[in-house]
């Protein structure tokens, strides 16, 4: 289990995260989300042990996870981190960049590895392909074979489908995500992309201010999100009355109270988005038709 206790941190004089508590178990999928800034990636490096705490601690089962003050040589075995910009040695191939830290002793079993990890990201035809040529999305894709390789205990994951394309995305997401959840490996996911979390996610973990402003699972806060920020990182929310509301929340009715003038009518595949005026506010809601702007509907709330 990880064990983060009290962890404090400030580049210089600038406070980033503030007196963090949590937990991780071992096979756990934990969703850490906020805005950019609010110091997702600081954190992962934290637990990676890339920086030294200003104060606190970070546990992995019986070790410590200490920063390059104590510890010389940044990263433990147990521990993979994919960063937001990875390193990889462009001017091999990728199988080559994915068995990097695989022994040589053992061609036979090395050969098999890398095949399942480039099956794992989708990128067996690319084997032989020289890294430098390829695209963003797929250098992610090799990084993140590459830190699989050795099958670490915890795998710390940022934005990792950041640079890879719709086409995708999906496939990709369930191949490791399941990869991961069958192996049993702890992963901490920072993310904005709730695509990220729905489904995958045990927990999620919203940092804002410095501090911990929602833990729970994602069932949880999707249906209780408690503030804007939460609600939004979910999908188009309205503030009704001083209550969240999501647009998909709001019904078409023949008569109520909740009377909105349209704006304007956004196709979004299986339903239109309407923005709508109510009173002088913004309102979203959800129709399997588009309106006309100007035309008056009416609301009701159902939750
Ligand atoms: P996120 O990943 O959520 O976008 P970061 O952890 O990258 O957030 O950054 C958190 C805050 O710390 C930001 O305000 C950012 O500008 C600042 N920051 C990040 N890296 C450094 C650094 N190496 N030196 C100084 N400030 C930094
Ligand atoms: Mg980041």
């Amino acid at each position: 289990m990880l064990t983060v206790k009290n962890l404090s941190f400030s580049y210089e004089s600038f406070p980033v995260l503030k007196d963090l508590n949590f937990n991780v178990q071992q096979g756990e999928h934990l969703a850490v989300i906020g805005e950019s800034g609010s110091g997702k990636s600081t954190l992962l490096k934290l637990i990676y042990g890339e920086f030294d705490l200003i104060e606190g601690e970070i546990h992995w089962k019986n070790s410590q996870v200490l920063g390059p003050k104590f510890n010389l040589v940044v990263g433990y075995d147990f521990m993979k981190y994919v960063a937001q910009e990875f390193d990889l040695m462009p001017y091999t191939s990728v199988e080559e960049n994915v068995g990097k830290f695989l022994s040589n002793f053992f061609p036979e079993e090395k050969q098999q590895r890398t095949a399942e990890l480039l099956d794992v990201v989708e990128l067996k035809p690319f084997a032989k392909t020289k890294v430098k040529t390829l695209s963003g999305g797929q250098k992610q894709r090799v990084a993140l074979a590459r830190a699989l390789a050795k099958e670490p205990e915890i795998l710390l994951l940022d934005e990792p489908f950041s640079h890879i394309d719709n086409f995708k995305k999906q496939s990709l997401r369930r191949s490791v995500f399941n990869y991961l959840k069958s192996k049993n490996i702890t992963c901490i996911v920072a993310t904005h992309d709730k695509e990220d979390v729905l489904g995958f996610a045990d927990h999620m973990m919203l940092l804002n201010n410095q501090k911990i402003e929602a833990y729970a699972t994602p069932e949880k806060l999707f249906k209780n999100p408690g503030t804007p920020l939460i609600a939004s990182f979910f999908g188009e929310y309205n503030n009704i009355d001083n209550a969240i509301v999501y647009a998909h929340q709001l019904k078409i009715v023949e008569s109520s109270a909740l009377k909105v003038v349209v704006k304007h009518s956004y196709f979004r595949g299986n339903f239109y988005m309407i923005e709508a005026l109510y009173n002088d506010d913004q309102i979203f809601f959800e129709s399997d038709s588009p309106y006309n702007p100007n035309t008056i509907i009416r609301l009701e709330i159902v939750k």
